[in-house]
Formats: C-alpha cells, sequence, structure tokens
C-alpha cells in the first residue's frame, strides 16, 4: 500500500466525531459485558503493599477474605521472563495466536496456584468453611 492508495482509502472514509467513536467503542464495551457473564472467584481483590521504587514494588497480595492476617503474594515482576518465541516465517495471524495464547495461559496458571494457596490455606486454617466467592471483573 503506498501513500496514495492510503490517502485515497481516508478520503473515502467519512471522519467520525469523537462522540461517535466513543459511542462505538462503549457500545462495544457494553455489548462484550453482556455477551460474558462475570464468574464467581475465590480470589480476593489484591492489594499492592509496595509502591514504586521499592524493591517490592512487584508484589501483588492476595489477603485471606476471612480477614485473619494471611495473605498470598505474587511477584508480577518475576512474571513473562521467558522470551517469546515466534517461528521464522510466522504470518500475522501466527504472530497474534501467539501473543494472544500467551497471556491467557499465564493467567490461567497464575489464577490456579493463588486458588491452590487459598484453598490449601482454608483447609489449614479454617477447616470446614469454604473460601467465600466473589464476582470476578
Ligand atoms: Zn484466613
Amino acid at each position: 500500500m503506498t501513500t496514495d492508495d492510503l490517502d485515497d482509502f481516508l478520503a473515502a472514509r467519512p471522519l467520525k466525531s469523537p462522540r461517535e467513536v466513543y459511542d462505538e467503542i462503549e457500545a462495544a464495551r457494553r455489548a462484550a459485558e453482556l455477551a460474558l457473564p462475570p464468574e464467581a472467584t475465590i480470589i480476593p481483590m489484591p492489594e499492592y503493599p509496595y509502591l514504586w521504587p521499592h524493591p517490592l514494588s512487584g508484589i501483588v497480595r492476595f489477603p485471606c477474605a476471612l480477614v485473619c492476617g494471611w495473605a498470598h503474594d505474587e511477584d508480577a515482576f518475576a512474571e513473562d521472563r521467558e522470551p517469546i518465541v515466534v517461528p521464522v516465517g510466522a504470518s500475522a495471524q501466527d504472530l497474534n495466536r501467539i501473543l494472544n495464547e500467551r497471556p491467557r495461559q499465564r493467567a490461567a496458571v497464575l489464577c490456579g496456584r493463588i486458588e491452590t494457596a487459598i484453598r490449601s490455606h482454608f483447609t489449614e486454617v479454617h477447616p470446614g468453611q469454604e473460601p467465600p466467592e466473589r464476582r470476578a471483573w
């Protein structure tokens, strides 16, 4: 595509007002909300006990929902240290798939690790009580 092609392409498309763009984004957001009802999770809302530039500023804390003082910590900066491997000659679709699969897999592993820690904590410290659920985002 040349810059002339791009100019022709853009000239053929009517410019949208910022309000129209906002309305489109808002409609898409609402549609996405309706398409995916919030799921229940035992993972509590995270806390960020150390602010940047504290050396532990990557710590994300998930406190016990029963406020007993226990918390599970995850180091957000320790995540994603592995290089992204893209095959030579990968298409844009391959690249898109690789870049989308990675955070999904990481999120599943992270949620599993946090849930396991919370269930272990409840088994040891709050026997007979299920971890309370909340609606996920
Ligand atoms: Zn507890």
